[in-house]
């Protein structure tokens, strides 16, 4: 059912630089959502030369090893997927950890990707680096156009630096640096705390405990209210293999998925996928966060790419994995 975008057959359209299946490729952050999925999508495009870094192997934090890591691999090419993430709750709680690591990792890997002469690099960053009341659905030229959501501004301002240090390479040295800005994502590999993680992953957690338990309400955070778009990350993992083969700008280009669901309606559809019947009690002492986050995506749209994944799809066949991965001995 998933259609693949292959990356080989988008040459002679805008291709400035084809990824070769030989080319050294390191993906930052591999055991993340993003960077894992990336990994997945390139293992599937048969490219062999995937060079990886556990936590304990490599501290992207730390500039010396970052920089010795660099010399002894020479990448040709880099996904920047490696960050410090979380949910509405642990951005509003840990400002300093997603503000100066964000910024340690992007600067550290961008500095030496730079040095070594990586042949071309493409930065992670987030719709939540876009104005709080930007105009939706949100387009490029909307970035710093006005004031931050307050819940999560720690983790924007990093990630407007990454991407304008990305543009700052791009002019200044020339460098093949890009910027993708993803919506919401979900999919296997993500957080299922319920403290710390994102909107999609904690429902289902809850709902899966609120079934299993038997129990009669299921608590979602805020008023239901807010709307969000959603993207399963599969899809984001083709889309960055695509921008790395069609795309040279030094601007950021959103890569969504073109459409929204309020909080109420995401809960009810998982609550279905779950098989959970009982209520849904709205905790309006929880943040709601921005009112509204659709990306405008179509210039990655007009470029001939295009997410594959229904959310309803998405959400069936992540609520699968987490079955067999993160609710094993609780179902
Ligand atoms: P955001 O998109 O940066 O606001 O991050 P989240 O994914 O954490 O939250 C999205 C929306 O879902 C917010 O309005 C939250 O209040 C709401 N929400 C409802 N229930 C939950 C929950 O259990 N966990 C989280 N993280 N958000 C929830």
């Amino acid at each position: 059912m998933r259609k693949r975008s292959s990356i080989f057959a988008m040459a002679g359209t805008t291709c400035q630089s084809v990824v070769n299946k030989s080319d050294v490729i390191y993906v930052a952050g591999h055991r993340g959502l993003v960077g894992s999925a990336i990994v997945r999508r390139l293992e599937l495009g048969g490219f062999s030369n995937i060079v990886v870094r556990g936590r304990s192997e490599l501290d992207l934090t730390d500039s010396g090893s970052v920089g010795a890591f660099f010399d002894e691999t020479s990448p040709d090419r880099v996904f920047l997927a490696a960050a410090r993430v979380g949910g509405i709750a642990a951005n509003d709680a840990y400002p300093v950890e997603f503000l100066l690591e964000n910024l340690k990792i992007q600067n550290n890997v961008l500095e030496h990707a730079h040095r070594s002469g990586v042949g071309k690099l493409l930065f992670l960053g987030s719709s939540c680096i876009y104005p709080r009341m930007a105009p939706q659905p949100i387009a490029e030229n909307s970035l710093l156009t006005g004031p931050l959501e307050k819940t999560n501004q720690a983790y924007a301002i990093a990630k407007i630096a990454g991407l304008k240090l990305v543009e700052a390479y791009h002019t200044q040295y020339s460098r093949e640096f890009i910027s993708a800005m993803p919506t919401n994502l979900y999919g296997p590999h993500d957080n299922f705390d319920l403290e710390t993680s994102h909107v999609l992953p904690a429902l289902l957690r809850k709902f899966h405990e609120a079934k299993t338990a038997g129990a009669d309400s299921v608590e979602v955070w805020g008023t239901g209210k807010p709307l969000r778009e959603f993207l399963h990350v599969d899809d984001l993992a083709d889309a960055c293999v695509f921008l790395m083969d069609n795309y040279s700008e030094p601007e950021l280009i959103n890569v969504g998925y073109g459409d929204e669901i309020s909080i109420g309606n995401l809960a009810r559809l998982i609550a279905a996928t779950v098989g959970f019947g009982g209520t849904l009690e709205f905790n309006t002492s929880r943040p709601d966060g921005t009112p509204r986050k659709l990306m405008d995506s179509s210039r990655l749209f007009a470029m001939g790419w295009k997410p594959s994944v229904t959310l309803e799809d998405g959400i069936a066949s992540t609520y699968s994995w987490a079955l067999d991965h993160e609710f094993a001995g609780n179902s």
